[in-house]
């Protein structure tokens, strides 16, 4: 492939996790803007389903990044838990903002730009090869143009092209993706009192769902709503759209049409994350199992493959055999190895009352949560109190588990 444009990183996707990376390059690592191409293969704003929920360690990474938050945002300080008819509050010290993706990724789009970074709209990443040798990856977009880059940083997604090369190789265990579907939809009068409040209905577990349907509010009098699911039973889309309609329907909510489902990929501690001259940032590298959270993730991988390509660039050395253990250690890592521990624990146990008890009966449970939410704890770190409330839970979980039982 003959190269037209040669830029030391290469990013595909202006995502969060792309454009965090590109920034990351420029502020924290001192890397000329001139040197970095993202491309994206939509164009902005582009539709991008979320539940838009940006969490403390979101902000904290935006900060960290000199990035703002600029278009408007719904703040919720309530978290509520459901169960059928069991409700639960928590305070959350620091507002989430629930934010429209198409909005917030177009803006973040324009601050990357305005630090002089190119971002090319509505060209994709077709194809690549990396040549060893030569020290370079030879990419060719959608529009037929060629590039040689040093790095190549794939952030494009969870359908990611580039995550799907490093994964080609058979594994031990074929990876399941999580499935999400969402829609907006207007607030209707009977939830009014739902302005700054984000349910988490874990209701549907009774129809097999293994995870939670959520109503948020947005910007404007509506709502976002939606289901995430863990792959451990097997519901299909239909399934999955028809329980969601079934659930929304408990708080007074009609689905007008169909929700399309998507998937994403579990954060997997052992699966491939890098090659040499090459890393995968955000939803190619995995996101939360446990809540289906992937902004905060994008935000914070983005910086962690920043500093690896640029200690590349600098070195020579392109291998990244130590990215892995990077993304493992980093404070992210931590809280996606941690959050998959939970997952399986409330999502794959047999009796899901017990470990649902754990949820909708633990006060120090749902604080602890809270405050991961909210950014003020790492709960990586709080291990001790953690282990403390699954060692109360061991005793208490039968009971717990029983009593949920009369609430459905
Ligand atoms: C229904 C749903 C609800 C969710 N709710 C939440 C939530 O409430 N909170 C939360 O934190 N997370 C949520 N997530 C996860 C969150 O949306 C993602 O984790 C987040 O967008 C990841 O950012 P990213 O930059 O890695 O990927 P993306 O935001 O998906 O960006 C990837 C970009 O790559 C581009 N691209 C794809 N292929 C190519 C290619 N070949 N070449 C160039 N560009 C390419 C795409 O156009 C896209 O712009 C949700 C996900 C879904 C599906």
């Amino acid at each position: 492939m003959a190269a037209s444009t040669s830029p030391d990183v290469l990013i595909a996707g202006a995502g969060p996790a792309g454009v965090a990376a590109a920034v990351a390059l420029v502020r924290k690592e001192g890397i000329d803007p001139s040197r970095i191409v993202c491309l994206d293969r939509a164009g902005f704003p582009r539709p991008k389903p979320c539940g838009g929920g940006l969490t403390g360690h979101a902000f904290d990474a935006l900060a960290a990044l000199g990035l703002e938050l600029r278009v408007p945002s719904a703040p919720a300080g309530t978290g509520e838990v459901v169960y059928g008819a069991l409700r639960r509050k928590v305070a959350l010290a620091r507002p989430v903002h629930v934010v429209r993706r198409e909005e917030f990724d177009a803006d973040l789009v324009v601050q990357a730009r305005a630090l002089g970074v190119a971002v090319w709209e509505g060209e994709g990443l077709a194809d690549y090869a990396v040549d060893a040798d030569q020290h370079r990856v030879l990419a060719r977009t959608t529009s037929g143009r060629s590039l040689e880059a040093r790095v190549l940083v794939g952030a494009d997604g969870a359908g990611s092209l580039v995550r799907r090369r490093l994964h080609a190789a058979p594994r031990r265990r074929t990876p399941q993706p999580l499935r999400l579907m969402r829609l907006e939809l207007p607030r209707p009068a009977a939830l009014d009192h739902l302005q700054g409040t984000m349910i988490y209905d874990f209701s549907g577990f009774t129809e097999g769902l293994r995870g939670y349907v959520w109503i948020f509010p947005v910007p404007g009098d509506r709502v976002n709503v939606g289901a995430m699911h863990y792959p451990v039973s097997d519901l299909g889309g239909k399934e999955l759209d028809a329980l969601l309609g079934r659930q929304l329907a408990r708080h007074g909510l009609e689905l007008p049409s169909s929700a399309r489902g998507w998937p994403a990929w579990p954060y997997d501690a052992g699966a491939p994350v890098s090659a040499p001259h090459v890393l995968l940032a955000g939803d190619a590298a995995g996101i939360d199992a446990l809540t289906g959270e992937g902004i905060a993730v994008g935000l914070e991988h983005g910086p962690l493959a920043a500093r690896a390509a640029a200690a590349a660039l600098r070195s020579g050395a392109f291998a990244f055999s130590g990215y892995a253990r990077a993304l493992r250690r980093a404070t992210v890592g931590r809280e996606l190895a941690l959050d998959g521990r939970l997952a399986r624990l409330l999502y794959g146990a047999r009796d899901f009352r017990r470990w649902l008890g754990l949820v909708m009966f633990d006060r120090g449970m749902l604080d602890l949560y809270a405050a991961r939410v909210c950014g003020s704890a790492i709960l990586a770190d709080r291990k001790l109190e953690l282990i403390g409330v699954l060692a109360r839970h061991l005793v208490t979980g039968g009971r717990r588990g029983r009593a949920l039982a009369e609430y459905g």
